[in-house]
């Protein structure tokens, strides 16, 4: 998990666009998602969910919006040169923005802790047992529901 008072850098394949995060993350899940198999071309995507004030964009990505299984908008920000994605942010939920893992500069920094989404997963993608597994949204901590209302720890 990404830890309180520890700051994270990362960016796209090509550095166009790069990012400080700042923690602590609120949740680390991998969404087995439909849309993040169409957006990443991958099984999964892994996602840290924090606060959008905790996320400091240098670059300018470029964005795609559709809408997901709630209705709310979804927006995938990404770099408009090489197609790193960088984060997703929404309507749905609040404030709450999904970083995605592998543009960390340091990846191994994450530990998931939920598989989220499994209606949709493929049969061939494999995740730690360990790990709780669900079929559609993880239940949400009171940090997340608080980040949601835009109340931060220590705040
Ligand atoms: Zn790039
Ligand atoms: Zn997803």
């Amino acid at each position: 998990m990404i830890e309180a008072g520890t700051v994270h850098e990362g960016g796209c394949l090509c550095g166009a666009i790069r990012y400080h995060l700042q923690g602590p993350s609120l949740f680390e899940q991998q969404c087995c998602c439909r849309d993040c198999q169409k957006a990443t071309g991958t099984g999964h995507t892994t996602i840290i969910g924090i606060h959008q004030s905790q996320l400091i964009i240098i670059g300018t990505p470029t964005t795609y919006t559709n809408y997901g299984e709630s209705g709310g908008s979804v927006t995938r920000h990404f770099c408009g040169i090489c197609g790193g994605r960088i984060f997703t942010s929404g309507s749905l939920p609040g404030e709450m923005i999904m970083v995605q893992s592998g543009s960390l500069d340091d990846p191994d920094q994450v530990s998931p802790q939920a598989v989220i989404y499994t209606k949709q997963a493929v049969k061939w993608d494999h995740f730690d047992p360990a790990l709780p597994r669900y079929a559609d949204y993880a239940p949400m901590s009171e940090a997340t529901l608080n980040a949601m209302k835009g109340v931060l720890a220590g705040d």
